[in-house]
C-alpha cells in the first residue's frame, strides 16, 4: 500500500518530525512532533485530507518539549510513548515489540536504550525506514552522559536493533546538525565513525565518554515538560483567541469570509488590489481601505497595529504576502481573507463597487 511520508524540520532544535500516513485510509501517524510546530503539523495533517491517529515520541527529549499534547488537543489524536520514560499523560505505553497500525500499515517500535532508558526506534512493516530518535544519528549517535546514558547499552542497541536491519533500510534521525537528512543501516554500519567499521564496545564507549559536549540549553525546561507529554497548565496554546483562525502550512493565518462579513464593523480590512480591481467586477468589501501591495510599506503609519485586521486580494495571494509584511512590522492580529474576493462573492457575501 501506498505511503504518504514527509519529513519536517525545526530550525531552532534541528529536530526532524515525520509524518507517516496510509494513502488509501489516510490514517496518519507523526514521530517526534516539536511543540512550537504543532501548527504546521495540523496544517499539514489537514490540507492533505489525513487523519492523526498517534504521535509517537522516540524518547523523553532534553533539547525541545513535544508537540504530543498540543496535537491531542488539536487533532484528537493518542500520545504514544515508551512506559520506560515513566512520563505523564501517555495513552500508550509502549513495549518492545508493540505494533502501531495506520491504516494497512504498521511501525514497530524497538527498544533501543542507552541515549536514555526510555529510546525506542520505530521500524516501519516492510524494513524499509526505521527512525531511530538519538540513538543512531547520521554518522553519529546520541550522547550518554545525561539522562540515564549508558554507551555499552547504546552500542549493543544499535547493533542488536539497527544494524540486524536490512542494509537498504532507510535511517532517519530525530535531529541533525549539519542539514543531513536520510541514511541506510549499511552506510552507517561501514561510515559511521563512532561505530561503524570494526569498532568494538570498547572503542565505542571510549569515543563517548570523551566527547565533553556542553550541557544542552533546554534540558531544564524540556525534560521537566516532556515528562508531562507537553501538555501545558493554562494560557498560551500557540493559538490566537481574536477570530477563529486557520494557520496553513504555508505559514499564514486564514479568516473564513462569513466570519469578515459578520464581524467587518470591528476590522481594519486592507484590500491590497490595484484600484482598477477594487472598483471592478468582483467589487470590495464594504469599509476597505485600498491600500495596493506595492504601497502597503510606506501607508504603515497610518495603520492601527493592535486593530485585528483582515487583508483582502483577488484570490488570497498577495494579501498573503501582506500578512507576512504587516507581521514584520509588529502588527499583533493580521489574517488573510481565504482565498479573497473571488471566494467573498463564491459565498454570496455584499460588495460595493464605488470607492
Ligand atoms: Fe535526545
Amino acid at each position: 500500500m501506498t505511503l504518504i511520508f514527509r519529513q519536517l524540520h525545526d530550525l531552532k532544535s534541528s529536530t526532524y518530525t515525520y509524518l507517516l500516513a496510509d494513502a488509501a485510509t489516510k490514517e496518519t501517524v507523526i514521530i517526534d512532533p516539536v511543540f512550537e510546530q504543532a501548527r504546521r503539523d495540523s496544517a499539514l495533517v489537514r490540507e492533505l485530507g489525513l487523519t492523526l491517529l498517534y504521535t509517537l515520541d522516540s524518547h523523553v527529549h532534553a533539547d525541545h518539549v513535544t508537540g504530543a499534547w498540543l496535537l491531542k488537543q488539536s487533532n484528537g489524536s493518542r500520545i504514544a510513548l515508551a512506559a520506560k520514560s515513566e512520563a505523564h499523560g501517555i495513552d500508550v505505553p509502549l513495549a518492545h515489540g508493540d505494533k502501531i497500525h495506520f491504516g494497512s500499515r504498521y511501525l514497530q517500535a524497538r527498544a533501543t536504550p542507552g541515549h536514555t532508558n526510555g529510546c525506542m526506534t520505530f521500524v516501519l512493516d516492510d524494513h524499509g525506514m526505521a527512525f531511530t530518535g538519538d540513538a543512531l544519528l547520521i554518522r553519529g549517535a546520541g550522547r550518554t552522559d545525561f539522562q540515564q546514558g549508558s554507551a555499552h547499552k547504546l552500542y549493543r542497541s544499535i547493533v542488536e536493533q539497527i544494524f540486524t536491519l536490512p542494509d537498504e533500510c532507510l535511517i532517519y534521525p530525530a535531529h541533525d546538525y549539519r542539514g543531513l537528512t536520510c541514511s541506510s543501516v549499511g552506510e552507517e554500519r561501514q561510515f559511521n565513525p563512532r561505530i561503524g567499521g570494526k569498532r568494538s564496545e570498547a572503542d565505542f564507549a571510549g569515543y563517548m565518554e570523551n566527547l565533553r559536549l556542553g550541557h544542552p540549553k533546554q534540558i531544564a525546561v524540556a525534560v521537566p515538560a516532556n515528562m508531562r507529554c507537553g501538555r501545558i497548565e493554562a494560557g498560551d496554546t500557540g493559538a490566537s483567541d481574536w477570530a477563529p483562525l486557520r494557520y496553513t502550512y504555508a505559514g499564514i493565518n486564514e479568516i473564513d469570509p462569513e466570519w469578515v462579513a459578520e464581524h467587518a464593523q470591528e476590522l481594519q480590512i486592507i484590500d491590497v488590489r490595484e484600484p482598477t480591481e477594487y472598483t471592478g467586477d468582483l467589487g470590495h468589501i464594504a469599509g476597505a481601505s485600498l491600500i495596493p501591495l506595492g504601497r502597503l510599506p510606506e501607508e504603515l503609519a497610518a495603520l492601527h497595529k493592535d486593530a485585528p485586521t483582515v487583508t483582502v486580494c483577488r484570490a488570497g495571494g498577495r494579501s498573503a504576502q501582506a500578512v507576512t509584511l504587516l507581521e514584520r512590522a509588529g502588527f499583533t492580529k493580521v489574517a488573510n481573507l481565504a482565498g479573497g474576493m473571488l471566494n467573498w462573492n463564491h459565498h454570496g457575501l455584499p460588495v460595493n463597487s464605488r470607492v
